[in-house]
């Protein structure tokens, strides 16, 4: 019986700090892996193209999308991005634990798919520290930032279809509070293997 890898979904409103958060964990968790989206949103300064995400032009994004190589894709303000099936399906044959970084309506299509799927929602802890974080990040053009803003309500709308809400507050909290997360639903009795358990006890049989 194989065992069943576990998928994370992490959304929030752009600006709350859910890359941040997921950059951290992986640092310390190297074990786990990020699904690295397509986009056809323009690189910002410092992201690294096949690290942060992979970035492409529309033709090539229509051309995955028609030969059914994502597993959910959404346009997000103005722009594309979608979770490759690949990573999916590597995680599973390495019975990894996979990260997604992705928007509500990604969450919605992940949790449709794959119903075993653990999400979480992160809020800011305000409007207006959500605004503060933007501004900081501040690669986004004045109209992106006031497009992020003006759906982070809506985006916020869709916060009881997750598993798990936290407020990121503290940012070494939140860290801690996802590694809690995770360490708990690996620890999930649907998740234990008691035949790869039963192989090491046969010595005591007799
Ligand atoms: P998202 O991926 O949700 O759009 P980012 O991870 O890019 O957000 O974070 C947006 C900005 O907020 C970054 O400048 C990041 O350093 C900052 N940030 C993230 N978490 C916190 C926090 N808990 N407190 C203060 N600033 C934070
Ligand atoms: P950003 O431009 O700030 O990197 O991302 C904008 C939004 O798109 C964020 O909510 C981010 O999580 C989301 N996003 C990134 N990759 C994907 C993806 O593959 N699918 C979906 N549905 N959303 C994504």
């Amino acid at each position: 019986m194989k065992k069943k890898p576990l998928l994370v979904v992490i959304s929030s409103p752009s600006g709350t700090g859910k890359t941040t958060i997921c950059k951290k964990i992986l640092k310390k968790h190297p074990q786990y892996v990020r699904s690295v989206s397509f986009t056809t949103r323009e690189r910002r300064k410092g992201e690294v193209n096949g690290r942060d995400y992979h970035f492409v032009n529309k033709d090539r994004f229509e051309k995955m999308k028609k030969r059914k190589q994502f597993a959910e894709w959404a346009c997000v303000y103005g722009n594309y991005y979608g979770t490759p099936k690949r990573s999916i399906e590597k995680a599973k044959r390495q019975n990894k634990t996979l990260i997604m970084v992705i928007d509500v309506q990604g969450g919605s299509a992940i949790k449709r798919l794959y119903p075993e799927s653990v999400l979480i929602f992160m809020l800011p802890p305000s409007l207006g520290e959500l605004k503060r974080r933007l501004k900081i990040r501040a690669t986004n053009k004045k109209d992106d930032l006031e497009k992020r803003l003006k759906s982070a309500l809506k985006e916020i709308s869709f916060w009881s279809n997750y598993d798990y809400v936290l407020v990121n507050s503290d940012l070494n909290q939140t860290v801690r509070d996802v590694e809690n997360i995770i360490s708990a639903e690996k620890r999930k009795a649907k998740r234990f293997d008691i035949n790869i358990w039963g192989r090491g006890q046969d010595k005591w049989r007799g």
